[in-house]
C-alpha cells in the first residue's frame, strides 16, 4: 500500500520496486557531512538507497531453474517469514508506484484457489518445511479487497499448510474501503493477528486529490471499530509530505492517531515516482508541490516527537508502537536479512543466498504453473558481504548498530568506518555508547545514507583486505 523506496522487501515485496544491486560502491567521502550544517533538515543533499542485496548479480537464465531448485530443496535452520503479495486494488491512487491490477469481485475465488495451489507446492519443500515461520505479511495491493470468505480461506490455508510458528504473526494488510466489521472478524477467525491500514492522512480533501475513497472521518471510525473488536494488532500508516498537507493537517492526522487507541503507526515519507501521474500531476499545476526534503525532515522529527509525547515508542526508525501487542515481526524480519518465502504474483523473496521475484502477470503465471515450470523472473545472487550488510541494515533500522558485532563479520570494517562514525557524531546524527553507534532522530531521518556510509566502509575494509591478503598458491598445472 504505502511504500517507501527500500523498505519493506515488503519493503518490503512491492512489485518492480528500484533495486539498484549493481550500483558502483561509492567513496567513504560522500558520506561526510560539512561541518555547519543542521543535522535535521541539511546533513545530506538527497537520500541515498542502500538495500542490504547490493552488490547481487543475476543467474544465469539457463541455470536459473536448476538453481531454485536447490534452493527449494535446501532445509533451513534459521526461521523465516512469508511475503503473500495481492496485485489488485480498487482504484489506482495518484501517489503510488505500486498498483498492479483492477480489483473485480469475480476473480476471488480463482486467485485464491491459485495462492493455496502454490502454498500446497511450497509447504512440502524442504526450504519451507524445515524450520518455523514466524511472520506472514498479506501484502499489496490490497489484500482486504478480498471479499471475506475467500480472504478467510486463505488465511486458513496458510495456518493449516505452513510450520507457523505457535506466536506467529499473520498482518493483513489493507484500507478501509470496503473493509468492514464482518470482514474483519473472518479475518480474525481465521488467524490474522495484526491489521496494517494504509491510511496516509485524514484530511478528506487531500485524500480525495490522491484518489482515496473514504473521507477522513470514516477512516478514524473504521479504526476505532477495529480497535474496539480487540482481536490484533491494529496500525496504521501515514505519510507526510504530501501535496496540499498542511503543518496543521499533518498535527491533525497525528493527534488523531494518538486518540484511536491504535496498537502502533508508521511514518513514510510521500515518494514522487519520476514519470509517475503524481509528478505529473503536480508538474501540470493541478495538485500543488510536494514537500521539500527539508520540509520532510521536519514533519518527521516532528511525529515522532508528537507520538512519543502520547505513550508511543519507538519500535524501528519509521515505527512506533503504543502496546505491547504490536511486535513488527514480520518489518523487522526483513530488516535483519531473515529468509522469505514470496508468495503471490509479484512477491520476491530470499533464501540461502539469492533472492528471486515471482512473476507477477496472473495469466503468464498460471500457464507457467500449468506446464509444470516455476513461475519465477530470475533469481540474483546475494553479495559476498550480504550477511554484513544485512546486519548492518538490521542495526540501523533498530536505531543502534553494535560496530564490534560486524568487525566479527567484516574484519577491517570498524577502522574503515571511524572517520564516518566521527563526523556523524560531531554533526549530529548519531552517539557513541561503548561500542554501538545510536542515532539521533535527525540521523533516523537520513538513515539510508548513513547505512550506505557504513556499506562503503565494508567496502573499504574489503578492498584492504584483498590488498594485503597473502597470495594463494596456485595449484592447478
Ligand atoms: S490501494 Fe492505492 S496506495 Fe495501496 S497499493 Fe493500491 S494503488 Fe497503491
Amino acid at each position: 500500500m504505502t511504500a517507501t523506496a527500500e523498505e519493506r522487501t515488503r519493503d518490503e515485496s512491492p512489485p518492480r520496486r528500484r533495486d539498484h544491486p549493481s550500483s558502483p560502491p561509492q567513496p567513504l567521502a560522500a558520506f561526510l557531512v560539512p561541518p555547519g550544517r543542521d543535522p535535521l533538515t541539511e546533513a545530506f543533499s538527497g537520500r541515498e538507497f542502500a538495500p542490504p542485496w547490493r552488490g547481487s548479480t543475476p543467474v544465469a537464465p539457463e541455470r536459473a531453474e536448476a538453481v531454485y531448485a536447490e534452493i527449494l530443496a535446501t532445509p533451513r535452520k534459521e526461521p523465516a517469514i512469508v511475503y503473500l503479495h495481492v496485485p489488485y486494488c480498487q482504484n489506482h491512487c495518484l501517489f503510488c508506484g505500486f498498483f498492479q491490477n483492477v480489483w473485480r469481485p469475480d476473480v476471488a475465488d480463482a486467485f485464491v484457489d491459485d495462492l493455496l495451489a502454490e502454498v500446497a507446492e511450497k509447504a512440502e519443500t524442504p526450504l519451507v518445511a524445515s524450520a518455523p515461520i514466524v511472520a506472514v505479511y498479506l501484502g499489496g495491493g490490497t489484500p482486504t479487497a478480498l471479499p471475506a470468505k475467500p480472504l478467510a480461506r486463505l488465511v486458513a490455508g496458510l495456518k493449516a499448510m505452513l510450520p507457523l510458528a505457535e506466536n506467529c504473526e499473520v498482518t493483513l494488510e489493507g484500507r478501509a474501503f470496503d473493509f468492514g466489521r464482518d470482514k474483519a472478524l473472518a479475518a480474525f477467525d481465521a488467524g490474522v493477528t495484526r491489521v496494517s491500514l494504509g491510511v496516509q492522512t485524514f484530511d478528506t480533501g487531500v485524500r480525495k486529490r490522491l484518489g482515496r475513497k473514504l473521507g477522513g472521518p470514516e477512516v478514524a471510525a473504521f479504526l476505532a471499530e477495529l480497535v474496539a473488536l480487540d482481536r490484533a494488532s491494529i496500525v496504521c500508516d501515514l505519510m507526510y509530505g504530501l501535496p496540499g498537507q498542511t503543518h496543521e493537517a499533518w498535527a491533525h492526522d497525528l493527534d488523531t492517531v494518538a486518540s484511536l487507541g491504535l496498537d502502533g503507526a508508521t511514518l513514510y515519507a510521500l515518494n514522487v515516482w519520476r514519470g509517475g501521474r503524481l509528478a505529473a500531476a503536480i508538474d501540470s499545476g493541478r495538485l500543488p508541490p510536494a514537500a521539500t526534503l527539508r520540509e520532510q525532515a521536519r514533519a518527521y522529527a516532528t511525529g515522532f516527537a508528537r507520538l512519543t509525547e502520547r505513550g508511543f515508542a519507538p519500535l524501528a526508525q519509521s515505527h512506533l508502537a503504543r502496546s505491547v501487542r504490536e511486535r513488527n515481526v514480520y518489518n523487522s524480519g526483513i530488516k535483519r536479512g531473515l529468509p522469505c518465502i514470496p508468495l503471490g504474483p509479484g512477491a520476491g523473496g530470499q533464501a540461502h543466498g539469492h533472492r528471486w521475484r515471482n512473476v507477477i502477470e496472473i495469466d503468464r503465471r498460471r500457464a507457467m504453473r500449468a506446464e509444470g515450470r516455476p513461475f519465477i523472473e530470475g533469481i540474483s545472487k546475494n553479495p559476498p558481504r550480504y550477511p554484513a550488510q544485512a546486519a548492518v541494515t538490521g542495526g540501523m533500522e533498530a536505531g543502534a548498530l553494535d560496530l564490534s558485532a560486524i568487525e566479527t563479520l567484516a574484519p577491517g570494517f570498524r577502522a574503515a568506518a571511524a572517520p564516518l562514525v566521527e563526523n556523524w557524531v560531531a554533526a549530529g546524527l548519531g552517539t557513541i555508547v561503548g561500542d554501538t553507534f545510536a542515532t539521533t532522530r535527525a540521523g533516523a531521518f537520513w538513515l539510508t545514507n548513513l547505512t550506505g556510509g557504513f556499506f562503503a566502509a565494508l567496502d573499504a575494509a574489503a578492498i584492504l583486505a584483498a590488498s594485503t591478503a597473502a597470495p594463494t598458491e596456485d595449484v592447478l598445472p
